[in-house]
């Protein structure tokens, strides 16, 4: 039941939250140019902007922005929002036209003490908040959904569903791949938002090297798509 899960709330399962300090504004649009299926991202040192490809010519834009330029985005008229979206695009996918109003999320990481407790299991956002800047939230939660139907289907016939000790073994399973998957969002949540120069030439030195190593750049994708 999504980050403000009243399941949580009421199985009395305590969560961690930290607010990342950015607000993410979404909205589609129609684009000139066809993005041939490929999603873009610019790292703007710290704020992120995302162009995800939508059926035909049409594109998501995710801008996560610090709290008060994402304000201002938002309150744009249509047709300076897509002037300066083109700008930060570096027009990519030539003219844009907004299809949907702009929409504005707060970010905030949240992490669950626990994913089980009595008779309850919680999966996804319930769970787990990350920042959307690897796009790996909604795969974590259907991760999730995945181990917890394999691990209800092979319990042992004499235990209920329910069972804490059936449960258990869903959040043992989950445990390290979430640590993993939150750790490397945090970890590239810091690295583009650094400002120093020294951290940005060894990431761009990071970036070109896994560019040009198509074995490593596979392995990559591979465990993103899991
Ligand atoms: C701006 C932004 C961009 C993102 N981009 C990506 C991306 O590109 N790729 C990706 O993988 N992830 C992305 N995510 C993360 C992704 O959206 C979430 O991880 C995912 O939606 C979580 O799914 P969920 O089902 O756990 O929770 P939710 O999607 O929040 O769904 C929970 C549902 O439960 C309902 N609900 C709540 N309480 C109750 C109740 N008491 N009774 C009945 N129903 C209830 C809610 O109405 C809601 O429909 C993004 C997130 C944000 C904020």
């Amino acid at each position: 039941d999504g980050a403000s899960s009243f399941v949580r709330e009421h199985a009395g399962i305590a969560a961690a939250e930290k607010d990342y300090g950015q607000t993410a504004v979404v909205a589609n649009f129609s684009c000139e140019q066809a993005h041939s299926n490929t999603a873009f991202q610019w790292f703007q040192g710290g704020p992120v902007l995302a162009l995800l490809p939508l059926p035909g010519r049409q594109t998501s834009m995710i801008w996560s922005l610090p709290h008060g330029e994402a304000e201002r985005i938002c309150a744009l008229q249509p047709e300076r929002l897509c002037r300066e979206l083109e700008a930060a695009s570096r027009h990519v996918l030539g003219a844009l036209s907004l299809i949907t109003p702009a929409r504005s999320y707060a970010l905030r990481h949240l992490s669950a003490r626990r994913m089980v407790g009595p008779r309850v299991a919680l999966a996804g956002d319930a769970a787990h908040v990350i920042h959307p800047l690897a796009g790996q939230g909604l795969n974590l939660g259907l991760q999730d959904a995945r181990l917890l139907a394999q691990t209800l289907l092979e319990r042992e016939l004499v235990r209920d569903p329910g069972d804490l000790r059936v449960l258990r073994r869903y959040e043992r399973g989950r445990a390290e791949p979430i640590l993993a998957m939150d750790a490397m969002v945090d970890g590239l949540f810091r690295l583009f938002g650094s400002g120093s120069s020294a951290v940005s030439r060894l990431r761009n030195a990071g970036l070109n090297l896994t560019d040009r190593l198509p074995v490593l750049k596979n392995i990559l994708m591979r465990h993103a798509m899991n």
